[in-house]
């Protein structure tokens, strides 16, 4: 059994560059800090353009060489294998998340729980990879398509769920048969190191995942505008993701951009007011709110408002704040000072707005937690949509509640974001929810449940929540390209 002790390496956590693991060319070092203790948890070698040539060159040859030559049945197998060690090391992983990203071990739990399937779904689903023939409008031509892998894919990764987005990264671009390059997140770069030795371990071959630590700026940059990478997949905040896109603008890549969202949670008065009140609790409490799909915008039909935000209330002050390590512990801290900064940021900017602010629960008095980077949930009342708690996404514990009148406003008010990541909907009125379905401006629409994705359905943003999709088949056909073969007959 891992333990929170064992889990972590008392080496510097390296680079891992064709199969091997390296110091970073320049040997210098980042500190990774434990958010909720504000501890030293471990250095890392902190790499630059340097190492990611190096990187991106291992990668061609492993793309040309060994992952080229195998079968779509040998790649299966191998990526069948790496999902048994990562289920054998699922608590290890679990472990690390709660260090380096403070979340509480039970959430750590559930989502290194799905590792294994991740792989174990693209294992199978690259069979279903096909080209098509086409009846061109010459009979002396046979003409028909391939489906091929891009190359070297620029995997650039955020901290919220580091090894899991790395994951669901990885999968699909090593199906379809591409190589990688990962460039962790600098805030939570432990367990990607592991997932690159759990792939050694698994057999894959040297080469076929590259990982370079770094910073986004330096090492970011360099993968997103390297001339040898074919596609850089990113998933990280809008500004960010814009810079990526100019950057890989130059070398004209494929892009995947998962980017931030401001998400409405609309509830009718008709709705199971408390599936919908869980809904919202959810989004607050999960990751302590620093999920990309949360629904952060509330929008509550007038009649149900007061009860609701009671019935909400109530959730609130009874959740379990506390260390990530102690089992019961349902919200642990913000990721690092930066973010908690925002929050309270937030805090202030929405209460000049005119919002009315109020903190679930005072944890002054929490000894316990005085060195970490907590803070209590918070919903904002008496707001506008057109306030900057509303439009803007501040990634904590805080939703902003406002009511509307009527479906109409509820779309309106809904779609008016200059995002559109997903939404979810509560109603007992079947006809209503798919008529909200078909008007969300969101690429996800969830109907009385707040579980905004699964391994095997597409999720990706509209508008400036992002471009393409990740999961399900659209991942694995992103990563593919299609080659037409025109075949004489005469
Ligand atoms: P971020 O944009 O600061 O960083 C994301 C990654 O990009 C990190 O690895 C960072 O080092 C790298 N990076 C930074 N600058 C770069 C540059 N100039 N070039 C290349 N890479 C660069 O985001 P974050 O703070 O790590 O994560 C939070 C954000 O991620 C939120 O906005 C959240 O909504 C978003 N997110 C989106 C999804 C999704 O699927 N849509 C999922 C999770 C998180």
């Amino acid at each position: 059994m891992y333990n929170s002790e064992n889990s972590i390496r008392k080496e510097i956590y390296p680079l891992m560059i064709d199969g091997k693991e390296v110091a970073s060319m320049s040997e210098k070092t980042f500190i990774s800090y434990c958010p909720a203790t504000g501890r030293e948890l471990a250095s890392v070698y902190e790499g630059d353009e340097r190492d990611i040539d190096l990187a991106v060159a291992a990668a061609r040859r492993a793309f040309f060489g060994p992952w080229a030559k195998m079968t779509p049945k040998e790649r299966s197998r191998a990526l069948m294998r790496f999902a048994e060690v990562l289920e054998s090391k699922k608590e290890m992983f679990a472990q690390i998340e709660m260090l380096d990203v403070g979340k509480p071990i039970q959430h750590a739990r559930a989502s290194t729980a799905g590792l294994a399937g991740a792989l174990e779904y693209y294992a199978g689903c690259l069979f279903t990879l096909a080209g098509e023939s086409i009846n061109v409008s010459d009979h002396t031509i046979v003409d028909f398509t391939l489906r091929e892998p891009l190359g070297v894919c620029g995997l650039i990764v955020p901290w919220n769920y580091p090894v899991n987005l790395a994951v669901l990264k990885l999968a699909p671009a090593l199906a379809a048969g591409n190589v990688v390059v990962i460039k962790p997140s600098e805030v939570t770069p432990l367990s990607t190191t592991e997932l690159g030795l759990a792939a050694l371990e698994a057999g894959l071959p040297a080469g076929v995942i590259n990982i370079v630590h770094g910073t986004g700026a330096v090492a970011g940059s360099a993968l997103s505008r390297h001339p040898d990478v074919a596609k850089v997949s990113f998933t990280g905040g809008t500004l960010t993701g814009r810079r990526v896109y100019v950057d890989a603008a130059a070398t004209l890549k494929r892009v995947t951009l998962e980017l931030g969202g401001k998400s409405p949670l609309v509830v009718f008065a008709n709705a199971d007011l408390d599936a919908a009140v869980a809904g919202a609790y959810n989004d607050l409490v999960r990751n302590t709110g620093q999920v990309c799909a949360a629904c952060t915008r509330v929008f509550l039909e007038r009649p149900i408002h007061d009860e609701f935000v009671e019935k909400l209330m109530a959730k609130l002050r009874n959740a379990r704040i506390g260390l990530p390590g102690d089992e019961s512990t349902e919200m642990g801290p913000l990721v690092n000072q930066v973010q908690q900064d925002k929050v309270r940021d937030y805090a202030k900017i929405g209460q000049n707005e005119g919002a009315t602010l109020l903190w679930a629960q005072d944890i002054s008095g929490r000894d316990e937690l005085n060195n970490g980077h907590f803070v209590a949930p918070a919903v904002f009342l008496n707001a506008k949509n057109d306030m900057r708690i509303a439009r803007e996404e501040i990634f904590g514990p805080v939703q902003t509640i406002m009511s509307f009148e009527g479906e109409e406003q509820a779309v309106e008010l809904a779609n008016d974001s200059p995002y559109g990541l997903a939404a979810a909907i509560y109603t007992r009125d079947a006809a209503l929810a798919m008529r909200m379905a078909r008007s969300i401006q969101a690429g996800t629409v969830c109907i009385n449940t707040s579980a905004k994705a699964s391994v095997d359905a597409p999720f990706g943003g509209y508008k400036e929540s992002g471009i393409g999709k990740e999961r399900g088949v659209a991942a694995l056909l992103e990563d593919t390209q299609v080659k037409n073969v025109r075949f004489s007959l005469k």
